[in-house]
């Protein structure tokens, strides 16, 4: 029997590989508004190639965020002017990170020791109401999207907006079912909770909550009822749990709520001069507020709290980061990843447990979507 154990054996290292996903990253912000170069490690932001690597996240979903205020064909040109950014990071470092359209590239990418990025689109607003621009953006290595952000599009209701759809419209489900045919993960996380279910009902694949939290420990309309995320675990998704503070943290919710309410300008402006009122904006936002309430052991209550009703099989992370101003104090980079699988492990996670958390349940969502 000896020659049966020998090939086993060798298979044992590439099954040991470890797959760090983080399902939202909005470090191509930084790259598209200063050309900053990922390769070298910043003193500021939270996530470059070198962090990425220490914290082991070796395989995030790099966000094209567009925001809502971009209207039209502007938000289909600002995803190409991100898409392009992308492609800058990808072409300087060829070496370091590798674009992964489905599941056995992210096996294949992360075995080489290099970043495999998977590419995601945040907000329904930026198809511009066009099928077609949803498959281009599938052939430009696309593979989730959310499908609202801050505000409702015109076939979506967002969850920071008063409703105007009851939902999703019927367009809308045509969009659900052309990412499932495509093979488009669905992203829930900013959508209404009405939109919610109705995306449920529609889907034949499991959706993520790409960076959203759980709503019983902070009461933010961004995160997850108990309920919603029992149905996202019948539907075979995961919830990936979002650091920022108001996701985490009660205290730092209330402030949240506050800003979330103030008044909304949105301006009329194109081209550049939307562009510089933009990176004046996103500036503005990186640092409000400054510092926050919430820590470490907030993410692991939410995780904790995720997997209880959700089980082990549906939870990730979805971090946030360079996207939120005041991370929680001892996960401050994504080179503090091996700091919250200490706490994990304390609490009594197995190693098995973690990798789940930490890469496997997600993987799983985008094999099951995206394909082999
Ligand atoms: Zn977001």
């Amino acid at each position: 029997m000896r020659w049966i154990l020998a090939p086993l054996v060798l298979l044992l290292p590439l099954q040991a590989q470890t797959i760090g996903i983080d399902s939202h990253i909005d470090t191509i912000q930084r790259v598209l508004m200063d050309n900053e170069d990922l390769g070298q490690r910043a003193a500021h932001g939270h996530a470059d190639l070198p962090r990425l690597r220490e914290g082991g996240t070796n395989a995030p979903f790099f966000s094209l965020w567009v925001p809502t205020y971009y209207k039209g064909s502007e938000a289909v040109r600002r995803t190409l002017d991100l898409r392009d950014a992308m492609q800058r990071v990808l072409d300087a470092h060829p070496d370091q990170i590798e674009l992964a359209l489905n599941a056995s590239d992210v096996e294949r990418i992360t075995r080489a020791k290099k970043i495999a990025a998977i590419l995601s689109v945040e907000g329904g607003h930026q198809i511009d109401d066009d099928l077609a621009v949803l498959r281009m953006y599938y052939r430009l290595g696309v593979r989730s999207m959310t499908l609202t952000h801050f505000r409702n599009n015109d076939w979506a209701d967002s969850s920071t907006d008063k409703p105007l759809h009851n939902g999703l419209t019927d367009f809308g489900k045509q969009v659900v079912r052309e990412m499932n045919r495509l093979g488009m993960i669905v992203d829930i996380s900013h959508v209404s909770d009405k939109t919610f279910y109705d995306t449920l009902a529609v889907t034949t694949k499991p959706v993520i909550a790409s960076h959203s939290s759980c709503r019983a420990l902070s009461e933010v309309p961004r995160n997850m009822t108990d309920d919603m995320i029992r149905a996202l675990a019948k539907n075979g998704g995961v919830i990936a749990i979002n650091f920022g503070e108001g996701f985490l943290n009660q205290k730092d919710a209330e402030l949240l709520m506050k800003a979330v309410k103030s008044v909304y300008i949105e301006p009329t402006l194109t081209g550049k001069a939307l562009d510089d009122y933009s990176a004046k904006q996103f500036k503005e936002e990186m640092v409000r507020p400054a510092t926050s309430f919430a820590t470490l052991d907030d993410a692991v209550a939410h995780i904790d709290h995720a997997v209880k009703i959700a089980g082990i099989d549906h939870v990730g992370i979805g971090s946030d980061f360079d996207g939120i101003s005041a991370p929680p104090k001892g996960l401050e980079d994504i080179s503090k990843m091996p700091a919250l699988a200490a706490a994990l492990r304390k609490k009594g996670y197995s190693e098995t447990d973690i990798r789940k958390i930490f890469g496997l349940n997600t993987l799983r969502v985008l094999r099951e979507v995206a394909g082999k």
